[in-house]
């Protein structure tokens, strides 16, 4: 989940150059720290259709388009996995190759850990009530007061850049990502965009990439263009679930 501080069309030239300017201080330039012993791995990303240069690797783990996060170790198994298998889309909302199993589906656990702020546990039990509502689908979620029974813990980083918030993909042992990490650099984000952020992190909790990106899967049936989806990559005023983010949850989830 990103500030909007970058773009391609031309027309918004004018408002890109503004806003760039508005935000030079807290961007920082996308630095590719790929090691050539991952360059296998970073192909595999390729192959899912992922950029390059949108992937960067921090200690052990991808970060890819700012948000999302995957473990060496896990990126490792699902290149593995992807050799033996299919890659075979089942579904086209993009997903990933990843969703949570019926065993978690219905309750994704989420931990809040102490640190963070009453206004971002404000936009998180927002962001769990707006995925609860969403009628037709099995897909549930609870906040939890035991980290020991808990499947995600979101917890407080910083760091001066445009991401506000990342997570963790669903695992290959089909368990909802591990974590939500917020950036207290936009603690004094709008409530409305902090609940749209945590419900867009959620997202990927659960299994979703990115809709104005090609890439994972596409989920048959969805609309292939969505600008006011909740997964798009970067952040609005929350305003609803659009029809088609409603209709790829109960693609992916149904009852
Ligand atoms: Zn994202």
């Amino acid at each position: 989940m990103k500030k909007k501080t970058q773009s391609i069309s031309l027309r918004s030239f004018l408002f890109l150059a503004l806003s760039v300017f508005l935000f030079a201080c807290s961007k920082e330039k996308a630095v590719t720290e790929v090691q050539p012993e991952s360059d296998k791995l970073v192909s595999y990303l390729e192959t899912l259709g992922f950029k390059k240069e949108n992937v960067q690797l921090k200690g052990d783990t991808y970060i890819i388009d700012g948000d999302v996060l995957i473990t060496k170790a896990e990126l490792a198994k699902r290149a593995a996995a992807a050799d033996k298998s299919d890659g075979s889309p089942d579904t086209e909302h993009w997903r990933g190759t990843y969703i949570i199993s019926n065993t978690y589906n219905s309750n994704v656990r989420l931990y809040i850990d102490p640190a963070v702020p009453a206004a971002w546990r404000t936009a998180i039990q927002g962001a769990v009530a707006n995925w609860n509502a969403i009628n037709g689908t099995r897909l549930g979620m609870s906040i939890v007061t035991s980290q020991a029974n808990s499947d995600t813990r979101v917890f407080m980083g910083f760091e001066s850049a445009s991401w506000i918030a990342r997570a963790y993909l669903p695992s290959s042992n089909r368990r909802p990502g591990v974590s939500i990490e917020i950036n207290s650099n936009y603690n004094s984000l709008a409530a409305s965009q902090k609940l749209f952020a945590i419900t867009h992190e959620l997202g990927h909790t659960i299994g979703f990439y990115h809709t104005n990106q090609n890439q994972g899967v596409f989920i048959q049936g969805t609309p292939s263009v969505d600008a006011n989806s909740v997964m798009n990559s970067f952040v609005l005023p929350w305003n609803g679930f659009t029809a088609g983010d409603v209709l790829a949850t109960q693609i992916l989830y149904p009852q």
